[in-house]
């Protein structure tokens, strides 16, 4: 859309704000708002913003970064095509944006531009790619005393937490919809009050944006109906984790043919698909840093829970961090992707996803084959000690220090995300590992619960 055109729209439905959204380091959406009588202008010269933000802690706490101290501006620059007018806050609007230099330059610690150059490493091997993510969230409602209570008792795929869900999910459904996302399907999960509502599969940058205009939407609806939703990873320590499960799949630049995907292997999978689950099995352990960042990601990540703890790959299997998903007939070509589980919402969907395929990419480069012996049709848990050491199947990372420390060590995903993202990236990672380390789970899960 161009900028006469998004301004119009904008008057024709009464938008009288419109927010400048990005994503910070720390998984938070954050923006700045323009009134609509200066959006014209704003759209070409960007709203201002401190360098400081992407050094800015999730608890506001302003870390020591080089070069992103209270001196030093970056500008908002929104993307065109993202304009949507919010059904569920009228006389609102949003765009998603970049994070600018003045000079014009993209700034280097920008997120949503570090998967744009991602993409773009991707497009010069020939190869476009699909992704989607799977939230699953709470709805909950607060107490007296101020703590979340989820909103049932329902039990997994039970119809009866559809039932008591059922208007704020069909809100969520209506303002998806019309804001042109493709929901896929939908179910009460497992926990009380948690819930999964799947959408459609989108261009890989185009993924990434969903995802934030899910969370809010989600968030904004369910406060519309006197409620709360929170894809914190671990909201409540008893109840199942939510976790965010990224898909992907790589095709040729025409997008007609899925790379994946080859029918003469055993398993319907291409060498390319081998080489990109090398890639993803040999950067596992720092890649969880960027996909499961937060401290209450590890509460999450525990054996037996589906979340996987175990660095393995197979089919089906929801116990292994890469699961291949099985095919659905008539459409094997498709629906041949790869599911990465060990993720979750308290990430930023663009450093995620870039490194995810930052890795994959690697493997292909490379051209890697994954270790035979990792690839598992059982739940791991079931093998013993022995069995898993011969295997290779490692228990990775169980806490946000040795994942942040993993990826520390990681020259490949170092090097993409390129000094300015992965020096404010760790150091945000670092002070929320050294402010909840010190805490009780209560403190932890109230400071997450109400942020992601
Ligand atoms: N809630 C599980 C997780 O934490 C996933 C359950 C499922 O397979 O949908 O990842
Ligand atoms: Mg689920």
């Amino acid at each position: 859309m161009n900028h006469m055109d998004i301004v119009r729209q904008a008057e024709e439905n009464g938008v009288k704000l419109v927010t400048f959204y990005y994503c910070d380091n720390g998984g938070i959406i954050r923006g700045k708002t323009t009134h609509v009588s200066k959006l014209g202008s704003r759209l070409s010269s960007g709203m201002g913003l401190t360098v400081a933000m992407q050094a800015m802690s999730d608890m506001d706490d302003l870390l020591l970064v080089d070069g992103m101290g209270p001196v030093g501006e970056v500008r908002l620059i929104p993307d065109a095509d993202t304009f949507t007018v919010l059904p569920y806050a009228p006389g609102r609007a949003f765009m998603l944006s970049d994070l600018v230099e003045t000079s014009g330059r993209a700034w280097d610690a920008c997120p949503r531009s570090f998967l744009k150059g991602v993409l773009d490493k991707a497009a010069s091997m020939g190869l476009s790619i699909q992704a989607s993510f799977e939230p699953e969230w709470y709805l909950m409602s607060k107490g007296d005393d101020g703590r979340f209570v989820p909103c049932d008792e329902s039990l997994d795929n039970a119809s009866i937490g559809g039932m008591f869900a059922r208007d704020v999910v069909d809100d969520v459904v209506s303002a998806l919809e019309l804001q042109g996302l493709e929901i896929e399907q939908y179910y009460p999960e497992l926990g009380h009050g948690q819930q999964e509502l799947s959408i459609g599969h989108a261009d890989a940058l185009g993924a990434a944006d969903n995802h934030i205009i899910y969370r809010e939407t989600v968030r904004n609806v369910a406060f519309n109906h006197g409620m709360y939703a929170s894809f914190a990873p671990k909201p409540f320590p008893d109840q199942a984790g939510s976790g965010c499960h990224m898909h992907l799949s790589t095709w040729d630049r025409s997008g007609e043919s899925n790379l994946l995907y080859d029918a003469g292997d055993g398993h319907g999978l291409s060498v390319l698909a081998y080489h990109f689950i090398a890639g993803i099995m040999d950067h596992l352990s720092g890649l969880l840093a960027l996909t499961c960042p937060s401290m209450n990601s590890y509460r999450r990540l525990s054996p037996g829970s589906w979340s996987t703890a175990y660095a393995c790959y197979g089919p089906d299997n929801r116990e292994a961090a890469l699961r291949i998903p099985s095919r659905f007939w008539g459409s094997e070509m498709a629906s041949t992707n790869l599911e990465f589980r060990p993720a979750d919402s308290s990430c930023n969907p663009y450093i995620a996803l870039g490194g995810l395929l930052a890795a994959g990419l690697d493997g292909v480069e490379r051209e890697l084959m994954p270790n035979e012996s990792q690839w598992l049709d059982v739940d791991p848990s079931r093998l013993s000690p022995d069995e898993l050491s011969r295997r290779g199947i490692y228990r990775y990372p169980e806490s946000l220090d040795d994942a942040v420390k993993a990826l520390e060590s990681d020259t490949v995903l170092m090097d993409v995300m390129g000094s300015k993202l992965s020096e404010s990236y760790l150091a945000i990672r670092r002070a929320d590992w050294e402010l909840f380390s010190g805490h009780d789970v209560d403190y932890e899960v109230k400071h997450h619960i109400y942020k992601y």
